[in-house]
């Protein structure tokens, strides 16, 4: 007999009563590694056979179920949430029934409602929605036409999305496109009822941001609708903090479109639509309109003479890093062509995007794009990676365009193929210091000793712990901070966020210190605290007066999730470390953290 039992969400007391005792019994238990909660395990008898089904083909777990069945005994097939919902148990049900093993469900608590308990929400509050859509973005797996994400968006029903957690720019698109407003509440849900849970809240306009800025890529879900205006947590609406992991100049939102005649404003209507815009009519003064934008919006759109667009902008461009994307596009819509801010600003992924959603031609003229060259702003965009010294970025543009080849540093993995003019050194072949020749690469959350000779590019993984005494002044906590910061070498940047103990919710010094510098302050409980693993430098007067043995590392480690990479430091009144996760990097033809995330043969 074989019984295909949901595991639940995560969290081992939410199985069912029927669930453990099927697991109790069972002489096999296959279960998918990868999403089902090992802790489940411990649930079984001591002679279990036990089988990772992540590692296994349909044909190996078939064959599983097949010998237990032949001694006469009892297999549990172990699924995350419902086996119901993207569990594959399709295949395995047919095949079971051309071998004639009789088989039976047992239902599981699905992650959707893991989520939505996780942020204290009903899905059909009765004035918003009486209708949960459960869907996926299309990916590797096909999705009917008539069930794209676009056309479901049209309900305006509340929606749970499986499996498309590293697919949200997709996502935006789609329910942009679907007729959803930009400012539709969403939210990221990640391992829902599991420890390490995390709860993003945003819109639908700054989805792929949030999940960027949270470096969310699977194991979440992704919850859209006016049933989440009914939340409590309204403090992480994120909305207005996004520079925390963009700073300056790209917390602007939107994309503002222009024309000035009865023609070029039919196009203007058309792709506003397409691209959620908002839309002016020019009739009096360009420069006021242009300057506003200029100042607030991700991207213009000029529909119009290129030239009118120049003299409009002229006023107003200051740098790579700061202008915002500018576009021109003539009446007829035929073509759009990126003027400022190609790579960082995102002009040229802009006007492809237009030209897919409008069948015009873009006209890329970055050289890189045309020659088909690396292009270091546009993959640092991507990758979340912080520009240290932007200005370098023409003297490495320039060294690929000669065909030169750059050297690249980087302490981190960097998946895919290194592209053609760059070259990873080798460790031990370290080029910081003196020993570095030619231009290059530093991908680092550390000083660098190449500034000069190199661009920098600092990932935003590390979490700084804090434990201060209370009363602590701001000015004693950036004090210890700069020392800090001096005495490890890890560059400022690299920090995303601050983590410390909840004791410290109201600490006036501490709260003022983490908005100067723009970071998000995560707090832990005392028991939370304790129960990071590892080994903490420990105190017990600490430990007395907190209820955790040491704050400020053991905060840093449950912040990141990651490693301690800094021990504690002591300053007046204030104690520091830093933890840093693995940041997840991959060179362009990856498909840069786009992938699919594969179906759990669970
Ligand atoms: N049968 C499962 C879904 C399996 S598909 C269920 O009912 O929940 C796998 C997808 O489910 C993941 O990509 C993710 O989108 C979602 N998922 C599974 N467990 C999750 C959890 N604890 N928190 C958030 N999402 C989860």
């Amino acid at each position: 007999m074989v019984y295909f039992v949901g595991a639940g969400p995560g969290d081992p007391e939410l199985i069912t009563v029927k669930g453990k005792a099927l697991l109790d019994m069972a002489d096999t238990v296959i279960y998918a590694g990868s999403l089902v909660n090992p802790e489940l395990l411990s649930y079984t008898k001591p002679s279990v056979r036990i089988y990772d089904s992540a590692r296994m083909t349909l044909e190996e777990v078939l064959e599983k179920i097949r010998e237990e069945e032949e001694r006469g005994g009892v297999s549990v097939r172990l699924h995350t949430g419902d086996p119901s919902l993207y569990g594959a148990i399709d295949e395995q049900m047919r095949e079971l029934e051309k071998l004639g093993i009789p088989y039976t469900l047992v239902p599981g608590v699905s992650s959707f409602s893991a989520a939505a308990a996780a942020l204290k929400l009903e899905y059909t509050p009765a004035a918003v929605s009486q209708t949960l859509i459960l869907s996926r973005v299309e990916g590797r797996t096909l999705v009917p036409e008539r069930e794209k994400l676009a056309a479901l968006a049209e309900h305006h029903a509340s929606m749970v999305l499986f499996l498309s957690a590293g697919m949200t720019a997709k996502v935006k698109e789609q329910l942009l496109l679907g007729g959803l407003s930009g400012d539709t509440p969403a939210a990221i849900v990640y391992k829902a009822s599991w420890p390490d849970e995390q709860k993003v809240l945003c819109t639908v306009e700054t989805l792929d941001l949030a999940a960027e800025i949270h470096g969310i890529h699977k194991t979440a879900l992704l919850l859209i609708g006016d049933f989440l205006k009914g939340g409590k947590e309204k403090s992480r609406l994120y909305a207005s903090d996004f520079s925390t992991g963009y700073r300056e100049g790209t917390d602007r939102s939107g994309i503002s479109v222009c024309a000035f005649t009865d023609r070029g404003e039919e196009t203007a209507l058309a792709l506003s639509r397409a691209l959620c815009a908002s839309y002016t009519r020019i009739r009096g003064n360009l420069g006021e309109w242009t300057e506003k934008h200029f100042r607030e919006r991700r991207a213009l759109l000029f529909v119009g003479a290129a030239g009118i667009a120049v003299r409009a902008i002229a006023p107003f461009v200051r740098s790579k890093t700061l202008d915002p994307a500018v576009l021109c596009m003539d009446e007829e819509g035929q073509f759009v062509l990126p003027i400022l801010s190609g790579h960082l600003g995102g002009a040229n992924e802009l006007a492809r995007k237009i030209a897919s959603l409008t069948g015009a031609s873009a006209v890329i003229t970055t050289a890189s794009d045309r020659r088909g060259i690396f292009s270091c702003d546009s993959w640092a965009k991507k990758q979340n990676l912080h520009l240290l010294n932007p200005e370098k970025i023409v003297d490495l543009q320039s060294a690929l365009l000669r065909g030169e080849t750059i050297w690249v540093a980087c302490p981190f993995e960097i998946r895919g193929n290194v592209p053609k003019g760059l070259r990873l050194t080798r460790s031990g072949d370290d080029p910081k210091g003196e020993r570095c020749g030619g231009f290059g690469m530093v991908i680092d959350i550390y000083q660098s000793a190449c500034r000069d000779m190199a661009l920098h590019l600092v990932p935003q993984i590390v979490t700084l712990g804090i434990g201060c005494r209370k009363g602590t002044e701001p000015e004693a906590i950036e004090k210890a901070f700069q020392s800090f910061l001096e005495e490890t070498g890890i560059r400022e940047e690299s920090i995303f966020r601050i983590a410390t103990i909840d004791l410290k919710k109201e600490e006036e010094g501490l709260l003022r210190f983490a908005r100067r510098h723009h970071l998000p302050l995560a707090f832990f409980s005392a028991s939370d605290l304790e129960a990071v693993p590892g080994s903490f430098e420990e105190s017990a007067f600490v430990r007395e007066v907190t209820g955790a043995g040491n704050v400020c590392e053991r905060a840093a480690a449950a912040g990141s999730g990651g490693a301690l990479i800094i021990r504690k430091h002591r300053y007046e009144g204030v104690t520091m470390a830093a933890s840093c996760a693995l940041p997840n990097l991959s060179w362009p033809d990856l498909g840069e953290g786009q992938e699919e995330e594969r179906d759990p043969r669970d």
